[in-house]
């Protein structure tokens, strides 16, 4: 269908709080509509309603821990919750009733799964995303209807026919080839009829079609592997701010909306720590050449974000955004023999990686007989474990002193591109911390010269975003305020 596949075609992604409600969805449904007209092959993609997936995975744990009494409840709040927006936004009683009947299934396959898990008293990581998805699967059946209802032919299907993943559960990584193929054989007939795909975000599938995650806030994610193998024109990410912000406006009331940010920029924010869009989502549509946008479901004359390509003449010294990593700890190797200890850098992170632990931040110490890096608070421990079993030859003999962590830091990270080439900036960043008594524990600047992050104690975290923020509003002229 050549022709067909020259028509503009853009895909949506709502997330949680713009599905959470009747209010919300309703809003997300008016957006839709709205978009028909220019967009006549449209793609929505949907999270789970707000704060579903963590009731989910949280029953899922207590389950394996075999505390099932509070199931009861959690699959009330699933049904009661879903079911008062079907009330609202779904008129026709005998179609409501079939979506209810639907969600009422699942609720069924997650309370049994649950059942399982208490059981066998482990929750494996396959049997947690087989959990985990069912918000995305309750989600689309939901949104397709409330589409249906005010005249728009929508059709809801699940990711796990689309995107083909590897057996990474819960962090699963996708096959863009053959997820190319699956989303075209199954989303063009769709599109064809002029109906709206409504995609579950958040998931995928083996090729033998067990289902996987692709990491907590994935969804983002999904619309841009859909976007990208589509191709679509632009990925429009609907969420609850005004698109990216100088920083996360929960910490820093006075963020401001930065309305272009070029890829290296955004991709360096969302990956120190900016959750309104997920790091991954990225790549694919930098690779594909496709738009990006970030925008208000409830504010949607608001322009938001738009990523634009990276070039020079863009990249003005100015710190665009501050981001805050919170929950974390420095865990230090120190000791005057690790110079002579083989290859003890790759043996460190080897040791890390072996427990799943991401590490977002590595820093090079004043001496050179140390390593430093941050990892999740929650890994701590047994980070420290792994590593010290991975020295305990060199712990013996004393080549290795001790490995240590600190108590709870934050990585406070400034982003802009070419901020790091323009003199004095590195130096008003760290008078301005200086000025308020900040202590920096750690540095690391990306090699990319888009980012300079800091760590400092989680104490003085909210302090030190506040002071860096002022730089954004102070030095930047046509910056952020
Ligand atoms: P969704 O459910 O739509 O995916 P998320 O909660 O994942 O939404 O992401 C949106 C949230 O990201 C915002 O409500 C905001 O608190 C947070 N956030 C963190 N940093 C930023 C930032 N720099 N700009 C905008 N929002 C940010
Ligand atoms: N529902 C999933 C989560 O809460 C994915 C997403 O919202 O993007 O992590
Ligand atoms: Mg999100």
């Amino acid at each position: 269908m050549p022709e067909q596949n020259k028509l503009p075609t853009l895909v949506m992604k709502f997330g949680g709080t713009s599905v959470g409600t009747a209010e919300a969805m309703s809003q997300a449904v008016q957006i839709v509509q709205n978009s028909r007209q220019d967009w006549p092959r449209l793609i929505v993609v949907t999270s789970a309603l707000s704060g579903v997936t963590n009731l989910l995975l949280d029953s899922a744990h207590q389950s394996a821990r075999g505390q099932v009494h509070q199931l009861y409840e959690a699959e009330n709040r699933l049904r009661i919750t879903h079911d008062a927006i079907a009330d609202r936004l779904i008129q026709d009683l005998a179609r409501s009733v079939q979506v209810k009947q639907e969600i009422g299934h699942l609720i069924a396959e997650f309370s049994n799964l649950c059942r399982a898990m208490a059981v066998l008293g482990e929750a494996t990581p396959r049997a947690l995303d087989a959990v985990a998805s069912l918000g995305e699967r309750m989600s689309v059946r939901l949104l397709s209807a409330a589409l249906e209802a005010t005249g728009v032919p929508a059709q809801s299907v699940e990711a796990t026919q689309l995107i083909v993943t590897d057996r990474a559960f819960q962090n699963a990584h996708p096959d863009l080839k053959a997820t190319q193929e699956r989303t075209r054989r199954v989303l063009e007939p769709i599109l064809a009829q002029g109906r709206v795909p409504v995609v579950t975000g958040f998931l995928g599938a083996t090729p033998d079609g067990v289902t996987t995650t692709l990491g907590r806030g994935g969804s983002d994610y999904s619309a841009g592997i859909l976007g990208a193998v589509l191709p679509a024109d632009e990925v429009w990410i609907w969420t609850d701010v005004d698109g990216v912000m100088s920083a996360d406006p929960r910490a820093v009331p006075n963020a401001a909306t930065i309305p272009e940010l070029t890829y290296r920029e955004i991709a360096e924010l969302a990956y120190y720590g900016a959750k309104v869009l997920h790091p991954k989502t990225i790549r694919p549509v930098i690779d594909a050449g496709v738009g990006l946008r970030i925008c208000n479901t409830f504010n949607p004359q608001h322009p938001g974000t738009r990523l634009v390509a990276d070039s020079a003449e863009r990249s003005r010294g100015e710190i665009k955004a501050v981001t805050a990593i919170r929950n974390q700890r420095l865990i230090t190797i120190e000791g005057r023999g690790m110079l002579g200890v083989p290859g003890v850098a790759a043996r460190a992170f080897g040791a890390v990686a072996s427990t799943g632990t991401s590490v977002p931040l590595i820093t090079q110490a004043s001496s050179e007989q140390s390593i430093c890096f941050a990892v999740p608070a929650s890994s701590n421990g047994e980070v420290i474990q792994a590593l010290e079993a991975a020295f305990a030859i060199e712990l013996a003999q004393h080549d290795i002193d001790r490995i240590w962590a600190t108590e709870d830091v934050t990585i406070l990270t400034v982003v802009g591109a070419g901020m790091i080439r323009t003199p004095g900036i590195a130096g008003r960043v760290f008078s301005a911390l200086g000025q308020r008594n900040v202590n920096v524990i750690a540095i690391a600047q990306g090699s990319s010269e888009v980012s300079i992050s800091l760590v400092v104690d989680a104490s003085d975290a909210d302090l030190a975003l506040g002071a860096l923020h002022e730089l954004i509003v102070t030095t930047n002229t046509g910056g952020a305020q």
